[in-house]
């Protein structure tokens, strides 16, 4: 399978000649299952390109795993061409919220007048919910089998999940906003090495150097220090450093791959920054 960037910046959109190697679109990922219907990670700004991607003609299928309802992970769902055709359909799994309200009424909620032109239900595309928590589910793949699809509650603002998805022998694994404790220390939940664990592939928040964590440490993000350790302690093989800072150029984006590179190297682990654009295979 592979796994393209569509979307790596993290908090919202930002553009400008200092960021155009990495990109400014936020989160959103498409796996690809060779035969099968794509798995879209999260629906940020980068979506309506991937969207743009789509051959018309032939009603657009997909699964959606949905990190969280920040603005930054659904803002391109609204901009998805694919939803202008009848037919077309995307199931999206998203965290239960704790408050009990669904998901779907939240979409319905936010994607409608005066915030957006529509109701959402009026484009000719359809949506299905399927909520969430530390769940296991399956993606039929039809003659390409089985994809096992794990997720797992982890820190960060409100509630958020991670996941991890294997088809085939490979396997690969998404945490996009994570928090890591206050203190700066290197420590994970359970659910989160249980989704990391061996992996091909690490896809991670990386946004802060230590000094922006230590100034914004509830913010529900970690430091590329952290996103090394959690590859390495979970004996993951590749880590793809993601939700780039919004105020950090491609740069400044360098300099922290090239830190992270050193220690990755140091335990193991491979390093890479994600940049809008790239598409990388995912095991052998
Ligand atoms: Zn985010
Ligand atoms: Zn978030």
């Amino acid at each position: 399978m592979t796994a393209s960037f569509h979307g790596v910046r993290g908090s919202t959109p930002c553009h400008g000649p200092e960021i155009v190697r990495y990109g400014g679109n936020t989160s959103c990922v498409a796996v690809q299952v060779p035969g099968a219907d794509p798995i879209l990670l999260d629906l940020g700004t980068g979506l309506r390109y991937f969207g743009a991607q789509q051959p018309t003609g032939v009603p657009f299928r997909g699964t959606c795993l949905l990190s969280h309802l920040h603005w930054d992970h659904i803002q391109g769902l609204p901009f998805f061409a694919p939803l202008l055709t009848d037919g077309a359909h995307v199931t999206i799994h998203a965290p239960a919220q704790g408050d009990g309200s669904s998901v779907e009424r939240v979409f319905a909620d936010t994607i409608k007048p005066p915030l957006f032109p529509i109701d959402l239900a009026l484009l000719p595309g359809s949506l299905s919910f399927e909520e969430v928590g530390d769940s296991e589910f399956v993606i039929d793949a039809g003659d390409a089998g089985d994809v096992r699809v794990m997720s797992r509650i982890i820190p960060h603002v409100g509630e958020t999940v991670g996941y991890r998805i294997e088809w085939n022998g490979a396997s690969l694994a998404y945490l996009s906003d994570h928090q890591q404790p206050c203190d700066g220390s290197l420590v994970a939940t359970a659910g989160a090495l249980d989704l990391c664990r061996d992996v091909d592939l690490l896809i991670h928040d990386a946004q802060y150097t230590p000094a922006e964590f230590a100034a914004k440490c509830d913010w529900g993000h970690c430091t590329a220090e952290f996103a090394v350790w959690l590859a390495s302690e979970a004996g993951a093989k590749q880590l793809a450093m993601f939700h780039h800072d919004p105020a950090h150029d491609d740069d400044m984006v360098d300099a922290l791959v090239a830190e992270a590179q050193v220690a990755g190297a140091a335990c193991g682990v491979d390093v890479f920054g994600a940049a809008e654009g790239m598409s990388v295979a995912v095991g052998d």
